[in-house]
């Protein structure tokens, strides 16, 4: 990744110099810009990582080598583009379980995780709490949501509720479980159905061998029912996105069914790009283990808000309140900062 300023430290530690080399580089560039930091102590990515938590700023690359690393973040938050009200989107994790152990999957879902239910009788709850909130769209993910017997159940309470959008990797739509699939409403529920690339060899790569092949068979039975399949693509680089958004031409998918996002460093990921809580506009989300600000770190405590899910009303609040002392936060840096 090009930066606009390559900052060679040596080897050189937050213990003897390299934090004021971040702050004059800091003061010599511009929000947005990217800068690298290349030096000889590949021990300094995690404190590197955890000053940019705490300065608002986002790791987006590390790279060690043999007798190196380059780490790479951007000066700055990313800008946030959306005015959505905080609550109008609704997350909820169902399970945490799946039939998949992708190795990059954010919350370290696999079938081995232990299932962390939300629970129909939650769910319901939410739902009607929801629709008195005017949540105006909510989004039901796993782990793998179609492990669960009562999936439809859940489905249906929460297209009563808003427009329910259901991310899948598609490989379960067989037996009983393509009997919950047929009995929704194909104009309250879409499917998001995780597909990394246009050939096998990259979606098996991370996801496992032969579900590329599966998943297709998926995408093929939800349209085959009548259901709005929007496709997910999860990438390393802009040249794979590049890649699949041509493979989303020629399928000829429309602009609003398709997502292409980059791998985020969180949960099983290795690598990606390291969001923190700062780079993210607020997403209330909601787990077994209560409220957290955004689906992609729904088990890690720097997202997590609240353990109270209920009333659904003083969960919002809660979130509002953390973005409230978030702008607190960045204000008081932008401060320090700025006394020299
Ligand atoms: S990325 Fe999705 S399909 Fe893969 S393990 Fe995680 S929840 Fe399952």
């Amino acid at each position: 990744m090009k930066a606009n300023i390559d900052l060679d430290v040596g080897s050189k530690t937050f213990a003897s110099g390299l934090l004021p080399e971040l702050i004059a580089a800091l003061r010599r560039s511009h929000p947005g810009d990217l800068i690298a930091v290349v030096g000889a102590e590949k021990n300094i990515g995690t404190e590197l990582e955890t000053w940019c938590r705490f300065t608002g700023n986002a790791l987006v690359e590390s790279t060690v080598e043999n007798d190196h690393g380059r780490w790479v973040f951007r000066h700055g938050t990313v800008p946030l583009e959306s005015n959505r009200p905080v609550g109008s989107r609704l997350w909820l994790y169902t399970n945490f379980d799946c039939n998949l152990s992708c190795d990059y999957c954010c919350v370290r879902s696999s079938p081995s995780a232990p299932r962390r239910e939300l629970g129909l009788a939650r769910v319901k709850r939410i739902a009607r709490e929801g629709a008195e909130l005017r949540v105006k769209e909510i989004f039901v993910t796993g782990g793998e949501p179609f492990v669960l017997p009562d999936v439809g159940e859940i489905l249906l309470a929460c297209a009563a509720a808003a427009p329910t959008t259901v991310l899948t990797n598609g490989m379960l739509f067989a037996g009983r479980r393509i009997e919950s699939l047929l009995a929704l409403p194909r104009d309250r529920i879409v499917l998001q159905i995780s597909l990394d690339s246009a050939t096998p060899e990259r979606h098996d790569l991370h996801r496992g061998a032969g579900t590329w092949m599966r998943t297709r068979q998926g995408i093929g039975r939800a349209r085959a029912q009548g259901f709005r399949v929007r496709l997910a693509a999860t990438v390393s680089s802009d040249r794979e996105a590049e890649e699949f958004r041509r493979f989303l031409d020629e399928e000829q998918i429309a602009p609003e069914d398709r997502v292409i996002r980059r791998i985020a460093l969180r949960g099983s990921a290795t690598e990606g790009v390291a969001l923190s809580r700062s780079d993210l506009v607020p997403e209330v989300t909601i787990t077994a283990e209560g409220v957290y600000w955004h689906p992609v770190g729904a088990e890690d405590a720097d997202l997590f808000v609240t353990r109270d899910i209920f009333p659904l009303a003083e969960a919002f609040a809660a979130v509002r309140r953390a973005l409230e002392r978030e702008g607190e936060h960045a204000l008081k840096l932008a401060r320090i900062f700025n006394c020299a």
